[in-house]
Formats: C-alpha cells, structure tokens, sequence
C-alpha cells in the first residue's frame, strides 16, 4: 500500500453528497420489490460462465468506486446467480425461501447497529422479547431462558454444551474432561444431523462419544435399541450424558418417539435434548402440532428461524429449561465486562447465555415479522407444506415410474424415477441426471440423498410460495427427463 494516499481521503465513511445516497437507496429498494414481484417468471437457479466467474477475482480495492457501479455488479453478476432458495420451486435440502420484512428489517438492524452483547438498549429488549416468544410458543416454562444464534447447528451445540456440562462430574469451567471420572456418552439415532457430529468434536468429546441408535421403518429412533444401548454402557462405566432426540431429520422428515424418548430421560435422570430445526415450528402449525407433542418436555431445544419462518439468514435459537444451568454454562468474569448499576451497562449480559461475545440484531427480523404476519400465518404455511408434500407423495404412487422410497411425514418426500430394467447402480446415476437436468433447466432445484442403500431425489417443500401447481410440474418433468435420458 502506498504512504500517501493517491485521493483525497474522506472525513468519514457517511455520503459526501447526501441527495445523491439518498437517490440510490431509493432505487435499491424499488428494484429488490421488483425482484421479488417477479421471482416466478425467472429460473430458479442458473450456472456461471467462466467469464462471469472470472469477474470475482483481482486485486484489493484501493482507491474509491461510485456506489452505482458497484451497485451495478451487484444487480448484473449477483442477482442472476443468487441461489434461488426465495424461488417458488426451490425445493433442495432444507431451506427458508426469506421474507421482504425480513429483509426490510435486516436493512434497519444495521442502521441501528446495536451490539446485541448486552446493554441497555431497546435492541436488547426486543431480543429478550423474541426468546420470549419462542419460549411461549414452544411450551417451555417461565423460568427457561433463550438465546438467538447464527442457525441450527449453533442452537445444537448451546445445547448439547449445557447437557455436557450438567452431566459431568467436574466443573468443567476449571477442570478439564480430561478430569472427569467417567467417559460421557451422548445418544442420537442414525439419521442424526451432522452438526452433532462437529459439537462432539468441539466439546472435546469427540466422535466416540456419540452412539448412533438403530431406526424404524419409518427412520424413527428405535426406543428398545436406545434402552438397551443405555444399559450396555452404565454396565460399562460409561455415563449417559444426553439423548438427541430429532424432530424432522433431514434425510426424510422423521419425527423420533418424543413422549416416549421423554419418559426414558425422566426414568433415567438423562439430559433430552431435541433437534427441532425442523419439525419445532410445527408446534404452531393447527393441524400438525401432534406430530411434535412431547418436544415441551426437552431440557434443550434447537430450532431454526430461517427454516420455518423463512427470516433471511441467518438465525437460530437455543431454549434451555433451566436459566440458571444456562448461565453457569457460558459466563465467564472478565474485569472489562461488568454489569453497573445505572448507565447502559446496566443490564445482564446476554453473551453471558452464548459463545458469541459481539452478537448483531438479528432479533428485529424475527419481531418485525411475528408481529406484521401474526404467528397463526406461519401456522397454516407449515400446514400447506405438510399438505404439499402429501400432495406431491400421491402423484408419485399414481405415476407407475415413480417409487416412493420414504414415508411422507412432513414436508419432505424421497422418490426416484425407474422405468424399469436399472439395477441401484444405474438408478443412482439416472436419477442424479434428471436432478441436475432439472438445476441446470432452471424449472426447478431439488436435491438427493440416499436411503438405506437406496439413492433417491429429495423434495423439501420449506417454501411458502410454493403451489400444488408447481409440484404437478416437477412430476412432469422428471417423468419428462427421465424417459428422455432413458431412450438416449
Ligand atoms: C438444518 C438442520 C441443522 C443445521 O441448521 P443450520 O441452520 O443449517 O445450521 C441441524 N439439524 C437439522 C435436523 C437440520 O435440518
């Protein structure tokens, strides 16, 4: 970098030519309405050139660029190469498909720029609210306490942390588990998430410690292999530390025996912890809030706001029943962070209740949108998802080429294409065609997985703009593809 600067420096980082910003804001926000207006007229998703990629590549910049051509950039190489996830036929993995209030109140977070570490700030007060609000709607008591954080996989390892820490005989915040007097061992079934996988490996467990349990027909943790599993290990010296129950996994939507996975923590003294980053919302979704009865009675619960309730990304939150637990499991002294009695220090910390010391407003979205959509919106999206995706598995069993390779629980559905004649070799390499077919037709974007062997696409329906019209369409096309590929 050079001495002196080749320009003249700025005094600050606010608009020389206020009038100026203020014309090109105006235009941001006209042009992302119209964006989102008209998302159903474009492709879901399309593939890069090699000059576009190009594009994102180069050297530092140095000097000054006029906020309309980086604007520009951002119009012309960004938006039509966005992901597609806010597209009304996005149905890969599992996904919000966003909310302009949302993304309205993203815009005004950062304009109020509180850090949501603590403080005594309206920002703090809305984010205690939104925890709040969780905690209602989830059924957890008054004297549980919540934090927001980045997503799913953080929400599971608050939680999973506060398991760890309660079932060790140590103090952890002095000892190490080096120290403690017998190894720990949590529970999860086969189709456990793999974030699991990573907390285990960050609290220093490590791989070892986390026993995978048998499942169902319905890929639903089996309960006496759990038991026996249990059993086997206090008869081994090993303590049970924790049972990860999920409600929704990923692969096919399963929701594992909750109220009997609770009666066996209660009977046991076993910290339950619930993955809820898919199936927790349901708890507020009228026609489906029984699939998930029992997930009220979880020590620690993770559940996912950009999945469900379609808040951009990102934000997750971790409930915790016990505050107290909650509290000693994360804060720290630190003589620079002390709470006064008057003056903006002058509340708890709330990263006193994460790992996260810097926290951003990402409450504002998650209060902006509860309250302008009202919770009982949210509810019957995730009812007409369920109903989507029973929709979508009744197409599939009526079509003869199409096999249906999960049950249908929720808002998921596996099935793959077999006109007949492949054996899994060939049905995992035709089926894999007609999926990328499909991405890179832009008609839709769905993913696969595979099943007990079996390799299969994978529609997720976590969109609330979805039709039962779009998903006659994807039936037509992988009929469509598939018999092409098959006569070529
Ligand atoms: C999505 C998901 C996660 C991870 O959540 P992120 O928000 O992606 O970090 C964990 N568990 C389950 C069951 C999930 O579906």
């Amino acid at each position: 970098m050079t001495e002196k600067p080749a320009f003249p420096l700025a005094d600050s980082l606010d608009p020389e030519n206020w009038a100026e910003m203020r014309h090109l804001a105006h235009r941001m926000v006209e042009d992302a309405l119209d964006r989102i207006e008209g998302l159903r007229d474009g492709p879901v998703w399309q593939p890069m050139s090699e000059e576009m990629r190009a594009g994102f590549s180069g050297t530092v910049p140095l000097t000054p660029t006029p906020l309309e051509s980086v604007y520009a950039d951002v119009t012309d190489k960004l938006y039509p190469h966005a992901m597609g996830n806010i597209h009304p036929r996005f149905w890969a993995w599992y996904m919000g498909s966003g909310c302009l209030t949302g993304a309205l109140a993203d815009f005004l977070a950062a304009i109020d720029g509180s850090n949501l570490g603590g403080g005594d700030t309206g920002a703090n007060l809305v984010d205690c609210q939104v925890t709040d609000w969780l905690r209602q709607m989830m059924r957890f008591p008054e004297t549980a306490s919540g934090t927001l954080v980045s997503g799913g996989s953080m929400a599971n390892i608050i939680g999973l942390t506060a398991a760890r820490n309660s079932a060790a005989d140590v103090d952890l915040h002095h000892e190490s588990v080096a120290d403690l007097g017998a190894p720990l061992r949590f529970y999860a079934s086969d189709q456990v998430h793999n974030c699991h996988m990573k907390a285990m490996n960050l609290l220093g467990l490590g791989g070892k410690a986390l026993r995978r349990v048998g499942t169902d027909a319905a890929f639903r943790m089996d309960i006496h292999a759990l038991r026996g599993a249990i059993a086997e290990d206090r008869a081994r010296g090993v303590t049970p530390a924790c049972i990860i129950a999920t409600a929704g996994t990923t692969n096919t939507g399963a929701i594992d025996p909750l109220p009997a996975i609770a009666d066996l923590c209660r009977d046991e003294g076993i910290w339950l912890h619930v993955d809820g980053c898919i199936g927790a919302l349901f708890s507020i979704a009228p026609k489906n809030r029984h699939l998930v009865a029992g997930i009220e009675r979880a020590d620690s619960l993770a559940l996912d706001l950009h999945k469900g309730l379609h808040a951009p990304f990102d934000v997750g939150c971790a409930l915790i029943r016990d505050r107290q637990l909650h509290r000693a499991t994360f804060a720290e002294q630190a003589e620079y962070l002390q709470v006064a009695t008057r003056g903006i220090a002058a509340t708890e910390f709330l990263h006193d209740y994460s790992l996260e010391t810097t926290r951003g407003f990402r409450a504002l979205k998650v209060w902006m949108m509860m309250r302008h959509h009202g919770i009982e919106t949210f509810g019957h999206i995730l009812d007409r998802t369920i109903a989507q995706a029973r929709h979508l598995t009744r197409r599939v069993e009526a079509e003869p080429e199409l096999e249906l390779l999960a049950p249908t629980s929720i808002n998921i559905a596996c099935f793959r294409h077999d006109p007949g004649g492949m054996n899994e070799a060939d049905l995992r390499i035709h089926n894999t065609n007609i999926m990328l077919h499909l991405q890179e037709s832009g008609v839709a974007v769905i993913s696969d997985t595979t099943i007990r062997g079996r390799h299969c696409l994978r529609v997720a329906i976590c969109n609330h703009r979805t039709r039962n019209e779009d998903l006659d369409l994807l039936v037509q096309e992988v009929l469509r593809i598939g018999k092409e590929l098959r006569n070529n």
